[in-house]
C-alpha cells in the first residue's frame, strides 16, 4: 500500500500513536483521528473525510517497556551548522530555529536532516522567537507562524508555505527589544488575532499590539525601567518590571506588585544564582492556569516570584531556589526545580517531588506523565542521560562538549537539543519512539 500523502511519493508512512513520517520522502505525516487517512504535516482538513484536523504535537508516548526499549537504542544525530542564541521549538513534526544571521532552520529529526527553510534577515535570531497560530486572512484557518524580531521590525513566517509577513515596525527613534544580551529577557508573542512586542522609546518601555486582520496598532506604556516579556498566560498577555507583573485586559495594563521586598530580574547578567536552560525565556506560565512564575531576588537569594493573577487580591509568594538547583519546565510549562536527588514540579506555590538518585541539575530536565529525563553523574563513569519511567530506568550517552537546551517531542521522535560549546551551532540527539 502506498499511502504517503505527499505528491509523487510511493512511500508507506510509518505511524505510531497517530504521528510518523514517510521513510521514502522523510516528510512528517499524521493520521486522521476519524478515518485514519494519512495527512500532510500542515493539513487542516483530512484529505479523505474532510474533517477538521491538525498535527498532534504531543501524542501519547509508548507505554513504559516499549518507551524504554526505544530510548535504549543509540540516538541518531543531526547538526545545524550556524550560530544560534535562541532555543529551537517544535511544530508539525519538525524542530525550528532561527540563527543570529536570521536564517530559519527546519530540522527533520526522523530524516536526520537540517536545512535552511527561509531567511528573515540580519539579527533575527538574537532573542527567543515564538511559534503561534495566526489567522492572517479573515475566514481562512490559522497556520502556524514563526514570529521573531530584529530591533527594527517583527516578522512572521508561515511554516506551511514559508510566506513572510511584516507586523510591527519600530517607531521613529524607538527600538524593539530583541537582543538577549543587551535587552535581557525579551521576546515576541501572539494570540491568534494579535502580535505583541516591547519597544523602548522616549526613555520608557511600551507594549505594542498589532491586530493581524484589521492591522490596527495599540501601545501601552509599561514603565521607565527595564521590562521583560511579553508572554501569554491563560489567554492574556503579560509583561513585567522589577517591581510588578502587568496583565493586559480590556482596560489596558493592570499592575500586580510582586510580594514583599522581592524584585524580578530582567537580564541573564543578573541571574547568577539561577541555573537555566540557555536560549529560552526564564518565565513560566503553565497552560490553562492563572499562575505566573518569574525569576527574581528575595532578600539576597534567588527565588521564583509566583503570582496567581485571578485570585483577588492576587495571591503571590516567593519560591526560594536552593543553591545549586536548576530551573526548567515540564510539557505544560510548569516550573520544575531540580536539586541533587530530587525533581520538584510546581502546582501553584507548592512542588510535587519526584525523587531520583544521582541527578545532576542542568536546567534541561524533562517531565511528561510517568517519564522523566535528567542527567546523572556516576563515580568514574562521567555524566549520562537517564530516562525514568515509573520506577524503571534507561541510560543513554551524553554528547560531548554541549550546553543542553532541553528535550523536545517532534512527531514520532524524542529529541535532546543542545548548543555545541565550541561554536554555538545546534546539535540534536534523536530517538525514534
Ligand atoms: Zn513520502
Ligand atoms: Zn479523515
Amino acid at each position: 500500500m502506498t499511502d504517503c500523502p505527499y505528491p509523487d511519493c510511493a512511500g508507506e508512512a510509518k505511524i505510531s500513536s497517530g504521528v510518523g513520517y514517510c521513510p521514502v520522502c522523510w516528510q512528517a505525516v499524521f493520521e486522521c483521528p476519524k478515518c485514519q487517512a494519512r495527512n500532510r504535516a500542515f493539513a487542516r482538513f483530512c484529505r479523505r473525510c474532510k474533517a477538521a484536523c491538525g498535527f498532534p504535537e504531543r501524542p501519547p508516548l509508548p507505554k513504559g517497556p516499549a518507551m524504554l526499549a526505544a530510548l535504549a537504542r543509540l540516538p541518531g544525530e543531526v547538526f545545524a551548522e550556524d550560530q544560534f542564541w535562541a532555543a529551537p521549538a517544535s511544530c508539525c513534526g519538525y524542530l525550528w530555529s532561527v540563527s543570529t544571521r536570521g536564517r530559519v532552520w527546519r530540522i527533520n529529526p526522523a530524516g536526520r536532516r537540517a536545512e535552511v527553510a527561509a531567511s528573515l534577515g540580519e539579527s533575527f535570531g538574537s532573542a527567543p522567537f515564538r511559534i503561534r497560530s495566526l489567522a492572517v486572512e479573515e475566514g481562512k484557518p490559522a497556520d502556524p507562524h514563526l514570529i521573531a524580531s530584529n530591533g527594527r521590525i517583527v516578522k512572521s513566517i508561515d511554516l506551511a508555505n514559508y510566506q513572510v509577513f511584516e507586523w510591527i515596525a519600530a517607531s521613529e527613534g524607538g527600538r524593539l527589544l530583541s537582543n538577549m544580551q543587551t535587552d535581557g529577557y525579551s521576546a515576541v508573542e501572539a494570540d491568534g488575532e494579535h502580535v505583541y512586542a516591547l519597544e523602548r522609546r522616549d526613555s520608557a518601555c511600551y507594549l505594542l499590539r498589532r491586530n493581524v486582520t484589521t492591522k490596527g496598532l495599540d501601545d501601552f506604556r509599561v514603565s521607565d525601567g527595564p521590562v521583560g516579556g511579553p508572554f501569554r498566560m491563560n489567554g492574556r498577555v503579560c509583561v513585567y518590571s522589577p517591581k510588578s507583573l502587568y496583565v493586559l485586559g480590556d482596560a489596558g495594563l493592570a499592575e500586580l506588585p510582586f510580594p514583599g521586598a522581592a524584585h524580578a530580574i530582567l537580564s541573564p547578567r543578573d541571574a547568577s544564582g539561577f541555573l537555566l536552560a540557555s536560549g529560552m525565556p526564564p518565565w513560566r506560565a503553565p497552560h490553562d492556569t492563572p499562575n505566573v512564575y518569574v525569576p527574581g531576588i528575595d532578600g539576597s537569594s534567588p527565588a521564583y516570584l509566583y503570582v496567581n493573577v485571578l485570585a483577588h487580591p492576587a495571591r503571590s509568594t516567593n519560591i526560594s531556589v536552593p543553591v545549586g538547583a536548576a530551573c526548567s519546565r515540564d510539557v505544560e510549562d510548569r516550573l520544575v526545580i531540580t536539586q541533587t536527588g530530587s525533581i520538584g514540579v510546581f502546582d501553584g506555590p507548592a512542588a510535587l517531588p519526584r525523587h531520583h538518585d544521582q541527578v545532576v541539575p542542568k536546567g534541561a530536565e524533562y517531565v511528561e506523565g510517568p517519564l522523566t529525563a535528567a542527567f546523572v553523574k556516576m563515580a568514574g563513569a562521567g555524566e549520562k542521560i537517564r530516562f525514568y519511567y515509573d520506577d524503571k530506568v534507561q541510560d543513554a550517552p551524553l554528547p560531548e562538549k554541549i550546553d543542553a537546551i532541553g528535550f523536545f517531542r517532534a512527531g514520532s521522535c524524542f529529541v535532546l537539543a543542545y548548543f555545541k560549546t565550541n561554536n554555538s551551532s545546534l546539535g540534536f540527539a534523536v530517538w525514534d519512539v
